[in-house]
């Protein structure tokens, strides 16, 4: 019919639209080098911020003793207790609990924040097993992996640049977060020192160095995206300070800012322009797991509106904004049942939409496959652009250099498909001499005891 072919005028639309031809993702990669060299030059010199994170060392796997960790960067923050047990002898225990945070708070109050975070740290060391208490005197000591752009001025302390990914507390924004938490845990007599204040791609890169000394950067893939990796003091010319004795400083990109020469659709410009922090973020915005599902709900809604995709009227759960998540998504998209069974559920429990047909729900695969490939694809891109800035894409004669990349974060975790075509388009971006000096490796957790061991290495008691 008239209005099916108008559906699949704007599905095709959409995809052409969405393209990543490998000649793409090799501007990308090349932009973002440039972009990476710009934001070391200078602060403000580039929309990636190439924060030094004054980590200039990085686990070596001596590290010993009781620590603790604190993980905010989603919708959940989690707390760690790590025991290191010093010389090859790794990670001896740990433990964790899980809190999520009450989405009034990711509005409110900073004050408010952070005591409910110190409040759930208490309630976790409570529960510290007798035989590991500190002895008399002595602080406990805590790495605060802290997930938002924050402009370092030590290793334990830095200011908040800017929230993303739907946190919004104005008045958290220039205030040292260390300075904030401790006056919350001060507040109910919590007596722990932050030894270390990280993200988490520095922690992951920190866990996975802990593990293997190859390891030279690290990405996260989960509600947003960003990475880290290990720079040359000498190459970071707005760094005044001393260099460093490792000669190595490790930078967080925040390359959930990146921008360049992205080409975006109509529904990244709408999403974009809705969004909480419009204008920002724009290569997160088309990655990360916050967004994924969002994008496929723009298209869906306009196959409605403009092509009665779901029938005679637009159905109402589709115009909530964030009502299609992307774990909902990678379920549709991992169906692999004759008729679709799975999509068919999804669209009528989180949309109300039922009595779809099998025609329809493949057009909802498709489009879950088209806005997850371009997310990998140009998160690939993102990856080869770190290697070519460490000379590390091409494989010189006579060098066997392997380097090895941590990956974290819950949609490379769980969604298989998008993290299948991350790794194969990186492979086909390298070629494949220089693919088998490059391997991927899913540091699984590697965030909170990378801060854990970043905590026992900035230690006050060494
Ligand atoms: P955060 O990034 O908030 O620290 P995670 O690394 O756990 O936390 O990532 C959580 C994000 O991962 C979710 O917001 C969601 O977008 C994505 N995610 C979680 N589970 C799945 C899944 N099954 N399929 C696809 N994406 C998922
Ligand atoms: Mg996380």
């Amino acid at each position: 019919s008239r209005k099916w072919s108008r559906a699949m005028a704007i599905l095709k639309d959409f995809e052409e639209k969405s393209g990543t031809p490998l000649a793409k993702l090799r501007q990308v990669a090349d932009a973002m080098d440039v972009e990476m060299h710009a934001g070391l030059a200078s602060e403000g010199g580039s929309k990636l911020n190439m924060l030094i994170s004054f980590v200039d060392n990085l686990p070596t796997g001596d590290e010993k003793g009781l620590y603790y960790a604190l993980d905010l960067g989603g919708t959940n923050f989690r707390v760690l207790r790590v025991h290191l047990g010093g010389k090859d002898k790794g990670v001896l225990g740990q433990e964790f609990a899980e809190v999520s945070i009450p989405p009034h708070l990711m509005t409110g109050t900073s004050e408010a924040l952070f005591d409910f975070i110190a409040a759930a740290l208490a309630k976790f060391v409570a529960s510290e097993p007798e035989g590991f208490h500190p002895p008399p005197g002595r602080q406990r000591e805590l790495g605060f992996t802290f997930s938002f752009p924050v402009r370092q001025t030590s290793i334990s302390s830095g200011t908040l640049i800017k929230w993303t990914k739907g946190f919004n507390i104005e008045d958290t924004v220039g205030e040292d977060v260390v300075g904030e938490l401790t006056k919350s845990m001060e507040k109910i007599g919590l007596d722990m020192r932050i030894a270390a204040l990280v993200n988490d791609t520095i922690g992951t890169l920190a866990g996975g160095r802990f593990y293997n000394q190859d390891v030279i950067a690290a990405v996260i893939l989960g509600t947003g995206t960003n990475a880290a990796y290990v720079e040359r003091a000498h190459a970071i010319p707005k760094w005044h300070g001393l260099i460093p004795k490792s000669g190595d400083m490790v930078i967080n990109m925040e390359w959930g800012n990146f921008r360049s020469n992205l080409s975006l659709t109509e529904y990244d410009l709408a999403l974009d322009a809705e969004s909480l922090n419009p204008g920002e973020q724009i290569f997160e915005k088309l990655i990360s797991g916050m967004y994924l599902g969002e994008i496929i709900r723009r298209v869906l809604l306009k196959m409605a509106e403009e092509a009665d995709f779901f029938g005679d009227t637009v159905p109402p759960k589709l115009k909530v904004p964030f009502i299609l998540r992307t774990p909902d998504m990678a379920a549709m998209h991992h169906d692999t049942t004759p008729d679709l069974k799975v999509v068919g559920n999804k669209l009528k429990d989180t949309l109300e939409i039922s009595n779809t047909s099998l025609k329809m729900r493949k057009i909802v695969v498709e489009l879950c496959d088209i806005v997850a490939t371009r997310g990998a694809r140009l998160a690939a891109a993102g990856i080869l652009g770190i290697l070519k800035k460490l000379g590390r894409d091409t494989v010189k004669v006579g060098e066997k250099q392997k380097s090895v990349i941590a990956l974290d974060g819950g949609l490379y975790e769980h969604y298989t498909k998008f993290r299948e075509c991350l790794e194969s388009t990186l492979k086909e971006l390298l070629g494949e001499e220089a693919a088998e000096t490059i391997v991927i490796e899913h540091a699984n957790d590697g965030s909170g005891i990378g801060a854990a061991l970043l905590a026992a290495s900035h230690s006050q008691y060494l």
